[in-house]
């Protein structure tokens, strides 16, 4: 099982983060280890004074698949949750700034979460999906799927030239602005279309 990412897909948090638009998905890659599941404990990693959530909405596989044209990607997934890219945003500028990968500050055990899957039939409109990310009670990011630069039909397009998909591997599909600093206490909620998939409380 792997975890494919995508970064800067929603244009108004690439600007927040002075990024430049990309004109293909930017893909990176987190490993089985990163993934944190409803009911397992999630704790604040010891190398990073900047811990970020980024709330995004996250497709499992459901066919294995290769050279996928996006016409007919729709037959690759059935299920969706919200889920949360966590980033230690201090180590990756340095990262950034010195040109190397971003793996340390990206792909960390526990650094995938997710909530629980509901089947895209069961919304009412799978090309706009509406999400919320809440802190503490308070709302911190709003999302439309609609608002991504790159739709899940042409991520898998492009992501199956270069990876095989498998069944049970996960797509992070980017985050919407108000991206923010986690603590230690924080407790995290997601919602799709009004329904809560998601809980996480930072220890
Ligand atoms: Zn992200």
């Amino acid at each position: 099982m792997k975890i494919i990412c995508i970064g800067r897909n929603y244009s108004e948090h690439a600007k927040e983060l002075g990024n430049a638009i990309p004109d293909e998905p930017v893909i990176f890659m987190k490993p089985k280890n990163a993934l944190v599941t409803p009911g397992m404990n999630f704790y604040y990693p010891a190398f990073t004074n900047e811990l970020h959530y980024e709330g995004e909405l996250v497709y499992k596989i459901s066919k294995n698949g290769k050279y996928i044209d996006g016409k007919y990607a729709w037959q690759y997934y059935a299920e969706i949750t919200m889920g949360i890219d966590f980033t230690a945003r201090d180590l990756q500028t340095e990262l950034k700034k010195k040109g190397l990968p971003w793996e340390k500050s990206k792909a960390f055990d526990q650094s995938a979460v997710v909530g629980d899957f509901i089947r895209l039939e069961e919304l009412p409109n799978k090309q706009n999906i509406s999400f919320q990310l809440f802190k503490n009670g308070e709302l911190v990011q709003d999302g439309q799927s609609e608002n991504m630069l790159f739709k899940i039909d042409r991520i898998l397009e492009d992501a199956s030239q270069y990876f095989t998909l498998n069944i049970g591997d996960l797509i992070f599909t980017g985050t919407p602005p108000g991206v923010g600093e986690a603590i230690v206490g924080d407790v995290f909620e997601g919602f799709i279309e009004g329904e809560k998939v998601m809980e996480l409380v930072v220890k």
